[in-house]
Parts: structure tokens; sequence; C-alpha cells
């Protein structure tokens, strides 16, 4: 079969930084529990690797990550993960005396400094960003002037007093909606200041799926259903490629081949927290088709 690989694949380096510094904080404390709160990177099998290593994820989704931290065991050592986190964590860890390591990506972080000093300016803020994302949260957990507009809920532009308000973003977003959303912003509010805080790991990876050839016949997007930035690569997949059956897989275990024979074209693209290991299985599978 043929088979179109996008590039780039493999872990972004927020990714590989996160992971790293889960894996030190292990090796420094090897007799201590050491716990992420919530998914280091939104990836299953990253997951499962950490816990093989003694890198426990706290997750319970009829919990909240303020009431699993403080459940936590406070010789325990805290990881917090790469999307970034609400504030409030941070003054709890505190308060309990747990130690506790911060994997925010540096691209989040850089976002999280743009919005705090806006803020400190007197600005309002709006929040271009997926409800509930940890990268959301933590954005809005920076001040009550910072206001989340999720392209999924309409939005009341009367609560922003400011004329000139600073407009950013998730880093995960889609490039192509962030245009569509940008232009409705200006058009109520002519003054705002508009980022465009797409990452670059993202930004790639979205352009890459772009430029996958119009006759493929499907494209595999590799990824948990918890990342943000692969799901957006489905969404760019299926804008840009009307023709080809976009297809999210976990891991090589999800296809079906049965639909394809050798003569069949297919591509493969992956979201920047899926192991390279992973989607070099899925273009084995494929190619040997
Ligand atoms: S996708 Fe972007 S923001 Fe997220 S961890 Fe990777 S580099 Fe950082």
């Amino acid at each position: 079969m043929n088979v179109h690989v996008t590039n780039p694949h493999g872990y972004c380096m927020g990714v590989i930084s996160a992971i790293d510094m889960a894996k030190a904080t292990k090796k420094q404390f090897p007799d201590r529990p050491v716990v992420v709160l919530g998914m280091l990177v939104h990836n299953r099998e990253v997951v499962e690797l950490l816990a093989k290593q003694g890198i426990e994820t706290l997750q319970d989704p009829e919990k909240s990550l303020e009431a699993l931290l403080l459940s936590v065991d406070p010789k325990a050592i805290v990881i917090f993960t790469a999307h970034g986190h609400d504030r409030k964590l941070e003054k709890i860890a505190r308060e309990r005396g747990i130690e506790f390591r911060d994997a925010t990506c540096v691209k989040v972080s850089k976002n999280m400094d743009i919005i705090e000093a806006a803020l400190k300016d007197g600005h309002d803020v709006l929040y271009i960003g997926k409800r509930n994302h940890p990268e959301t949260t933590a954005a809005l957990s920076l001040g009550k002037r910072v206001f989340l507009l999720d392209k999924d809920i309409p939005f009341d532009y009367e609560k922003v007093k400011d004329p000139s308000p600073l407009v950013v973003n998730q880093t995960t977003l889609s490039f192509l909606e962030l245009a569509h959303i940008h232009a409705d912003i200006t058009a109520h509010l002519p003054d705002a200041r508009v980022l465009d805080e797409i990452c670059s790991a993202t930004r790639l990876r979205q352009q890459a799926v772009l430029d996958i050839p119009e006759d493929v016949e499907a494209i595999f997007i590799v990824g948990s259903p918890e990342s943000a930035n692969t799901e957006k690569l489905a969404e760019v997949a299926r804008l840009s490629h009307p023709r080809a059956r976009v297809i999210k897989i976990k891991t090589v275990a999800d296809i079906d081949s049965r639909p394809y024979s050798s003569s069949s074209k297919v591509a493969v693209a992956s979201g920047a927290s899926t192991p390279l290991e992973t989607t070099e299985n899925v273009i084995k599978l494929l190619k040997s088709i």
C-alpha cells in the first residue's frame, strides 16, 4: 500500500520535557511516591509507561484535581502536567507541605505570562480555548477578567468592558478555525489586540496534514482521544480532504485493514503526544498490506 507519512511525527519538545521531568523526579526520589495530578501529557500509552516506572497518575472523573490533591500522601512529590494548571493547586500543595514539580510546557507558560501582564496593565483578556481543557482552566484561574471564548458556546460580548482587550488562544487550536474566530472578535471589538499563540508543534503538524496529497482514500490520525492537538489534526484533515475518510486511532490495534488493498493510497498523521513507536507500528502495518 502507498502510505504518505506526515512530518513531524513523534513527541513535541513540551512532551519530551514533561516526560523527562517525571522520570528525573522518580530517579531523585526512588523511595517516595511520585504522582502526576491528571495526565502528564494527553496520551494513555505515556500514562502506562510512567506507571511501569513507578510514577502514578491521579485521575478520577468523579473528583476535581483539587480534591485529588487534598487526598495525596504529604510525603509524595506531585507533578503538575504539561498543559498548565489552576494556580490554586500550588497554594494547596504549599499549605499541605507537599513538594511539587511543574511540567508545564514553556509555550503554555509563555501564554500565561502574556495574560498576567495584560491583566496587570488593566486590560480584559479574551481566551479562545476549549472549556475544561487544563490549559483553559489554567488561563481562567489567572483572574476574573479573563473570559473564555469557546467556539461551541455563544459568547456575550457585552461583558467585555475593555475596548481593547487582549485576545490569546489555547496553544493547540486549529489555525483554520482561529482565523474565523479572530474575524468575529474584531467585528465586535475593532480595537482588540489579537495574538496567535498556536504553538509551532501544533502548527507544523496541521500544515503537514494540509499538504497530504488530495487523492488519498483515508487519513489515519494517531493519538489518544484526550489529546486536543490530535483532535484538531482530524478536524483539519476533514476540512482539507473532504473526499478522504478520516480515521482516528489510538494504536495499530484499532486498524481495520479490510477496505484496503496493495493499490490503496492512504496517509498517516499523529499528535504531539503520540509515541513515535506507536505511529511507526501503524505505518509498518499499512505498508505491509
Ligand atoms: S503541543 Fe505545543 S503547547 Fe502542547 S506540549 Fe507540545 S509544544 Fe507544548
